[in-house]
């Protein structure tokens, strides 16, 4: 039981032994030692297989209709005709089991116009995102409610669509992918005070950018921002995106905070799930916000890697925030006891509610017993870490006006607290 008390026993020679060889094996391959998941609330995050998607156009010559998953972030199966002007896709996870967040994309055009329907059938989940659609894929417009029938077990959802010449693209969610962001990044680095930086690759080789907002050369304390563990949730990137470019801005306030804190932001932390029209995994085929305890897959690693250089050179962390999305608005917390005699998270949700008394904000506290992100901030850097849950369908434009109050509420508290 106690290891202490085999000392001088005849198994201590054994034990050496076994350490001397376990330190052997560590040191020829570290990276590829699988690690334990038995803390409790942990979860399994070793890789699971995935299915690639075939990426296609499916013709359909005599009709002179086209669909096509070819793009990123597309996602659609085995699209058949099953009458004149009726057709169905299969949408199915990248494997399984997984959260219910069907996510579908495609786009579609006819040699002619015409209205045709499809009928989206889910394996392993159900129906979640309401339609929207776009023919310039930056402008999205969600589908009638006339044109779209959930099935009463919501296992799968038929939309009508008119097609014509023009591509027409059908998602879940605006289509707000890696390509969305690099244009995004690229426009705010043009200002001197944000550094772009690549930490390294995801698992299959794309970049994990992070952006640095500051203009300290010794910032007091830092924010730190990540985004899109999850590929389908957009309306979290929204957040992020109006977050960032708050404290961007060049505004009184944004201006003084940049002169004495600093922003780390990672907006997608799982580049190869948004390419490849993921429900919820990487290409390990784990949910990343499972990963914070065992640290088994190479993007929860690096960006925990990078984070780790604030705690080695001792800096301070003001708060940390996880975007994601789901059905509803809710902030994940700390438990309160968690930060005795800290009334920053109060003091900022108040700060959002009182100045956007029709937002719907939820505070949800919670312990430690779970791999996330917002645990793992909390006990590497004991400051307030939240997980914000913005909703799917919430209106775009409260959405940013949220981010925005939100990101000058916090850089208010920011400034008021270290005075
Ligand atoms: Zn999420």
């Amino acid at each position: 039981m106690d290891l202490l008390n085999v000392n001088g026993s005849p198994y201590f020679f054994f034990i050496l032994l076994f350490i001397g060889v376990a330190l052997i094996g560590c040191s020829t391959s570290p990276s590829l030692e699988p690690q334990s998941y038995d803390p409790p609330g942990a979860t399994d995050t070793r890789d699971k297989e995935i299915a690639f998607q075939s990426r296609s156009v499916f013709a359909f010559q005599q009709e002179g209709v086209f669909f096509s998953n070819d793009f990123e972030g597309g996602r659609l199966l085995e699209v058949e005709k099953e009458a004149n002007g009726i057709y169905s896709g299969q949408i199915t996870p990248e494997n399984h089991p997984i959260n219910n967040s069907a996510w579908f994309a495609f786009n579609a055009w006819a040699r002619q116009s015409m209205t045709i329907h499809i009928t989206l059938r889910y394996s392993n989940g159900k129906h979640r995102y309401w339609p929207k659609t776009s023919t310039d894929r930056v402008y999205w417009i969600p589908l009638d409610s006339s044109q779209v029938i959930v099935a009463e077990d919501e296992r799968s959802a038929t939309f009508e669509l008119n097609l014509g010449p023009d591509t027409l693209w059908i998602a879940g969610q605006e289509l707000i992918t890696n390509d969305v962001f690099d244009r995004w990044q690229q426009k705010l680095t043009k200002l001197p005070y944000i550094r772009h930086q690549v930490l390294g690759e995801s698992r299959a080789g794309r970049p994990i950018h992070m952006l640095e907002l500051t203009e300290s050369e010794k910032p007091e304390a830092y924010l730190l921002v990540i985004g899109r563990q999850h590929p389908p949730e957009i309306a979290g990137s929204i957040g992020l995106t109006s977050f960032i470019e708050t404290i961007a801005a060049d505004s009184e306030l944004a201006n003084a905070f940049r002169k004495r804190f600093a922003v780390w932001a990672i907006p997608v932390v799982n580049p190869d799930g948004v390419a490849e029209g993921h429900w919820r995994h990487n290409t390990g085929g784990i949910d990343l916000n499972r990963d914070w305890h065992a640290f088994n897959q190479p993007e929860t690693r690096l960006v925990r890697d990078h984070f780790l250089q604030l705690k080695q050179n001792n800096q301070s962390v003001i708060a940390a925030i996880d975007f994601h999305a789901t059905r509803y608005d809710i902030m994940y917390t700390l438990d309160r006891n968690l930060l005795p005699g800290d009334d920053f998270t109060d003091t900022w949700l108040d700060a959002i509610r009182t100045q956007i008394p029709t937002y719907n904000l939820i505070d949800e506290p919670g312990g430690l017993g779970s791999p996330i992100s917002k645990n793992w901030f909390y006990e590497t850097f004991n400051a307030p870490a939240f997980t914000y849950e913005v909703g799917d369908e919430t209106d775009r434009d409260l959405i940013e006006e949220v981010a925005v109050t939100a990101a000058n509420a916090m850089m208010e508290l920011a400034l008021d607290t270290t005075r």
